[in-house]
């Protein structure tokens, strides 16, 4: 294949937010630079035009990697728009003269026209589905056929919670078991947690915890009388319970844990063991303590990690500023949801139709700020969001797209980062 040399590639580099490498000598780029809109007519629109849409112009090549990646996208975007826009793709080495007659210098290119033919914007290098939309809307440019946009807005609650404040537990908002609960009892805090995994992520969100200070405020719920118990003297019968998720019962005596176990099979553990335990396996964004079973799985590299709730798991791409792969579960049925990121975008979302929930309260000062990781999710469609929220009267938030999520979190400072999801600090 000959590579006209005028012609540069935009390459897609993991670990690099963008890299443009140019394979062959590049003359004059200033006469033509391709991330500056120039507005022409376009005559190819022109003649075509029996009826008048809007257009976006993919100039790649078959063989060129990042080109490859557009194909589907343009795929799915020709099928989706049918009618309401076009979307057509120029093989620039095979076709060189097309290459010259657009000024296109890097590929992929993408030149977004109007339905009059005029040029509205370029863009070089990969360009996600989701980007390419939310550019058609910036420009002004209506490709939906007059639908409104979709999504579920809930800023007042359908009901107000009205469970007793202390049977609600403070990290995940689930209603507290009296068999498995955990108190933490300082000078000007007092909070109740659901189990002691809670706890333990409560623990991991504190920002530079005095570790002996914080165990001595920590009471645990004796399974056998139901009464508190200090969390450092206490036994532990660390088991397995259903979908090989970890479960803690505690208990004042040994002897008491011992006879537990000959009926609960487990490992009996002292609160240190059952700490390093707890805290092991951390969300790859927040530094949480997760459970496995409960979080979305991240691939970086070739690093498996997790991430504690579905928006977490996008913020590893921006925090490590690389490419990840997510596998997360839609919050009603458990169906698989992959998100794969190429430089801060969506690369391929699959299902299609998979969006994100933004869970959100209205801070003190009236600004709406994130409800914390546990209000959060993604879902196959909209139809299983509504459902979900259904059983969730008291939720509020907005429902955005993955895309969205994803642009949030690449927008967040190497500060922001490193204040991740720490108590207090989502204001
Ligand atoms: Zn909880
Ligand atoms: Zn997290």
């Amino acid at each position: 294949m000959k590579t006209p040399a005028r012609i540069v590639i935009v390459l897609l580099v993991v670990g690099a937010a963008a890299a443009t490498i140019i394979l062959k000598g590049n003359k004059s780029r200033d006469a033509a630079n391709p991330t500056t809109a120039v507005v022409t007519s376009d005559a190819a629109a022109a003649t075509d035009a029996t009826a008048k849409l809007p257009k976006l112009l993919d100039l790649g090549a078959t063989k060129c990697i990042p080109c490859k990646m557009m194909a589907p996208i343009l795929e799915e975007l020709k099928k989706e728009y049918a009618g309401k826009m076009k979307v057509e793709f120029i093989d620039v080495w095979q076709n060189e003269d097309a290459g010259k007659k657009y000024g296109v210098e890097m590929i992929p290119t993408q030149i977004f026209y109007d339905a009059n033919g005029k040029e509205l914007f370029r863009h070089t290098g990969f360009f996600g589905k989701e980007d390419i939309l939310a550019k058609w809307k910036e420009l002004g440019v209506d490709i939906s056929g007059g639908k409104p946009a979709a999504g579920i807005v809930r800023e007042t609650p359908v009901a107000a919670d009205t469970r007793p404040r202390d049977s609600v537990c403070f990290m995940c908002d689930g209603t507290i078991d009296p068999k498995t609960k955990a108190l933490v009892k300082g000078q000007a805090e007092q909070h109740a947690f659901c189990a002691p995994h809670c706890y333990f992520i409560y623990f991991s969100s504190l920002v530079n915890p005095d570790a002996k200070a914080e165990e001595a405020k920590v009471s645990v719920t004796d399974w056998e009388n139901g009464n508190l118990v200090p969390s450092a003297t206490a036994s532990y019968l660390y088991g397995m319970g259903t979908k090989g998720r970890a479960t803690i019962k505690a208990f004042a005596t040994g002897e008491a844990a011992t006879k537990e176990q000959q009926s609960a099979p487990g490992n009996l553990v002292t609160w240190d063991v059952l700490k390093a335990k707890e805290l092991t396996t951390r969300c790859a964004f927040c530094d949480r303590a997760v459970y496995p079973e409960d979080a979305c799985g991240v691939e970086f590299g070739s690093t498996h990690g997790h991430g504690c709730c579905t928006h977490c798991s996008l913020g590893v791409a921006a925090r490590l500023k690389q490419d990840i792969e997510i596998e997360a579960k839609d919050g009603l049925t458990g169906e698989m949801i992959r998100v794969k990121t190429l430089d801060g975008q969506i690369a391929s979302l699959e299902p299609g139709t998979a969006i994100a929930w933004f869970g959100q309260k209205k801070g003190p000062d009236g600004k709406w700020v994130s409800a914390g990781c546990f209000k959060q999710g993604f879902f196959v469609n909209e139809t299983n969001l509504q459902k979900w929220l259904d059983a969730r009267p008291a939720m509020t938030g907005r429902q955005i797209t993955i895309a969205q999520a994803l642009s949030d979190k690449m927008k967040l400072s190497p500060e922001q980062i490193a204040k991740a999801c720490k108590l207090g600090e989502c204001k």
